[in-house]
């Protein structure tokens, strides 16, 4: 797209002399899925002159999609499968709206050359605070307390909590988010270790240690999960590693379900082993948040299973689960967005940023 500015006024000869460039301008068929409803007149008046299409919905909830579609836009809610990409002839681009982009068949994108862009940073400081809310409402029993008042009984016994003071919190993954939250930590008189597959010891002044993960695992009462969702991070947390932490740990998780086997998790809550846990993510979420898709896609018995333990740890009295929500403030809205608009006109530019498809740049 050529983009054009001029500071005198237009007259009849300056359109007749931009028409050739202005005919050269390509209208991009823009798809976007899972648009939050106050967002969508930004998005129309940042890519003014494209086709575009915002939808509230998710992808897999559309009866047909539009072919024509050269940029997709999708939040994480929306699986783009293989088959998704394949739907769509044209497809030049796809634009997450999120930093995570699990929910996108990578290897299916690179077959077809199709950049796939993320939004690495948006969110550190609202991801983080969102970590330490959960930390702090479990440490104090504040959901049931709340519940209870609301329900008219004013009453503190049973809801004993305990002082974050001179206690151990284990970070795992020290990133933009998982650094933010250590950063947060400091006021509350807490020892914090961290465990990162490429620590960066330069971090450690900012008031932690890097150790092990067995001894995040030994020596926490709280544990924090910041690593994106891979092969190598599934089921980080299982049965193996809640038995090696300490009796009465905390488990916290805003990044992503898969990292926690939801099966061992309310093991380790029904044995005593886990004495709450603050999940703002679930293996099983796109089932939670859609149940018609148990009868809309292929559904195994081991899915079927993870979706039963999802419910389990939402109804357990020892958890507060939130609903995939720790990056929705307005502040990160607005980076998001804009973030997003800017990856669509650099690869208009022929400059794809953030594309995830490629080898992170060495700084
Ligand atoms: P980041 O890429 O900045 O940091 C991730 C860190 O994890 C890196 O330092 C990396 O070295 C480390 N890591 C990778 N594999 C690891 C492993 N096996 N063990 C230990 N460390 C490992 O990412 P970030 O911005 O901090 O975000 C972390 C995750 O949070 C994202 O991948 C995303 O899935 C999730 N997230 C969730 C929300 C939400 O709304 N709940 C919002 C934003 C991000």
């Amino acid at each position: 797209m050529t983009y054009l500015f001029w500071s005198t006024p237009i007259s009849w000869y300056n359109i007749i002399a931009l028409t050739p460039i202005m005919s050269k301008t390509k209208h991009l068929v823009c798809t976007f899925y899972g648009v939050m409803p106050d967002m969508k007149s930004y998005l129309k008046t940042k890519l003014r002159g494209h086709r575009l299409t915002a939808v509230e919905t998710t992808i897999d909830k559309q009866s047909c999609l539009n072919a024509e579609t050269e940029i997709l836009g999708v939040f994480v809610d929306s699986q783009v499968t293989a088959k998704i990409i394949t739907a769509l002839p044209k497809l030049k681009l796809i634009v997450t709206l999120s930093t995570g982009y699990d929910h996108i068949d990578l290897a299916a994108a690179k077959k077809r050359k199709i950049p796939v862009c993320n939004v690495p940073t948006y969110g550190e400081n609202t991801v983080a605070q969102h970590a330490l809310s959960l930390i702090l409402a479990l440490s104090r029993k504040l959901f049931p307390a709340v519940k209870r008042v609301k329900e008219s009984v004013y009453d503190y016994h049973g809801l004993k909590g305990f002082d974050l003071k001179g206690r151990t919190i284990g970070i795992i993954g020290t990133g933009h988010i998982g650094i933010h939250l250590i950063e947060m930590l400091q006021g509350l008189s807490v020892t914090v270790l961290a465990f990162d597959v490429f620590p960066n010891k330069s971090l450690e002044k900012k008031g932690f240690k890097y150790v092990t993960l067995n001894e995040i695992y030994k020596k926490s009462d709280i544990i924090s999960l910041h690593v994106p969702l891979l092969p190598s991070t599934h089921h980080l947390i299982d049965k193996k590693e809640i038995k090696k932490m300490k009796k009465g740990v905390y488990i916290i998780n805003t990044a992503r379900g898969g990292l926690i086997n939801s099966e061992a998790l309310v093991w380790g809550l029904e044995t005593g082993q886990v004495a709450g846990a603050g999940l703002d993510v679930l293996e099983s979420e796109d089932i939670i948040e859609s149940p018609e898709r148990l009868f809309t896609q292929t559904m195994n018995a081991s899915r079927i299973k993870t979706n039963l333990m999802d419910n389990i740890l939402i109804d357990h009295p020892a958890t507060i689960v939130t609903p995939h929500s720790a990056f929705n403030s307005t502040e990160a809205l607005q980076r998001i967005y804009d973030v997003t608009i800017n990856n669509i006109k650099s690869f208009e530019n022929g400059l794809t940023e953030n594309d995830v498809t490629k080898p992170p740049k060495k700084s």
